[in-house]
């Protein structure tokens, strides 16, 4: 079928974008869904800086890729195999596919599953395949989701089934932000009620981490960024403190749990001089392959503390977003606060300028 979709063309094609249209709309071929997949008609599709980080160049994937891995839609069709999920069902889509079989799989969350993360690295869905086409050429899926489009072929194991109450802009959200900063406070850090937690870095996902540390009952929560209007969005979503970096540091300030989700190793140290002894360092930003830290390992032993990383919200989606929306319901998670923006998806190069420039939280395509 014809679908209309954001092709990257070229990875790390310089700035700014809105003049330099790296990524195409344009029509393109989507092939029927195989066994184990289903067709998806997309109804909302977030911005995520993993969007970004392949445009600029930071994670080089193949392309040409139709990207988007945070998005919400309709059940259209099953392939063979896929007896659970009714058409019209509403599904979040999440980035990595999980095959319930692998060794990963089998043990029970924290790991990622062996070959989705590799159908992710070489552009495909779980099986392998390709089911997306453009002038004849092969187009790769971007972690098995590629939601900036009308529609999406897409493995069974990467979506989860979500009630039609939960609107698809937080249904959205709930796939990438909430699932990657909410897992990195609940399940990483394992956050005990009264702790005080920090944010480095709040963007979408570090956003997402501060309401669900306060959904959580967290003691205080600090927002740590260098841009000020993102400290002042910090305190409006329900923050007790916003701090510089510099601020950061240079007031001794420590918590227990601190979560980095900037994706930078000054922000990664930042994170770990501001975890206080005995606590928990857990870092969720994607920064570049070459990126290094420096960090000192006596501070470790002598204060006891754990530095934990963490991918997918270390856990397992198909329980972690249900309860993520169930917190939604009840009013103590008030994720449709994280959407900055609804924007056309025409308008996805210059999204990802705003983004780039710390100018939008979380754009949100809708279709
Ligand atoms: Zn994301
Ligand atoms: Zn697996």
């Amino acid at each position: 079928m014809k679908i209309r979709g954001a092709v990257l063309q070229e990875c790390g094609r310089p700035g700014p974008w809105q003049q330099t249209q790296p990524i195409a709309v344009t029509e393109l071929d989507l092939d029927e869904p195989g066994s184990g997949e289903l067709l998806v008609q997309l109804e909302a599709a977030g911005v995520c800086h993993s969007d970004l980080s392949v445009v600029d160049g930071n994670r080089v994937r193949p392309v040409p890729m139709l990207l988007g891995h945070e998005a919400c839609g309709r059940v259209v069709r099953t392939g063979p195999g896929v007896t659970d999920l009714a058409e019209g069902q509403r599904v979040v889509l999440y980035f990595v596919p999980r095959c319930e079989e692998c060794d990963a799989c089998r043990a029970g969350g924290r790991v990622l599953c062996t070959p989705g993360w590799e159908a992710n690295g070489a552009g495909t869905l779980l099986s392998g395949a390709r089911r997306l086409s453009w002038n004849g050429e092969q187009v790769h899926h971007h972690c098995g989701v590629s939601g900036f489009a009308t529609h999406a072929v897409v493995d069974r194991h990467s979506v989860v089934p979500i009630a039609d109450d939960v609107p698809p802009d937080v249904g959205a959200l709930l796939g990438c932000a909430v699932l990657t900063g909410g897992g990195a406070v609940k399940n990483a850090a394992r956050l005990e009620p009264g702790e005080d937690v920090t944010v480095v870095g709040v963007g979408g996902v570090g956003m997402a981490a501060v309401l669900v540390a306060i959904a959580l009952g967290a003691g205080s929560v600090t927002v740590v960024d260098p841009l000020p209007d993102k400290r002042a969005r910090g305190l409006e979503l329900g923050a007790t403190r916003a701090l510089s970096p510099e601020e950061a540091v240079e007031s001794g300030h420590r918590t227990a749990v601190v979560v980095e989700a900037s994706g930078n190793a000054r922000a990664f140290e930042t994170a770990v001089e501001v975890t206080a002894p005995g606590g928990r360092t857990v870092s969720v930003g994607l920064a570049s392959p070459e990126a290094r830290s420096s960090i000192s390992p006596l501070a470790l032993v002598s204060e006891t503390r754990t530095i934990i990383g963490s991918f997918l919200g270390s856990g397992l989606p198909a329980q972690d977003i249900p309860q993520y929306a169930d917190l939604w319901r009840a009013g103590k998670l008030p994720v449709d606060q994280l959407v900055s923006g609804t924007i056309d998806l025409d308008d996805i190069n210059h999204a990802m300028d705003e983004l780039s420039a710390g100018r939008a939280m979380r754009q949100v395509i809708r279709f």
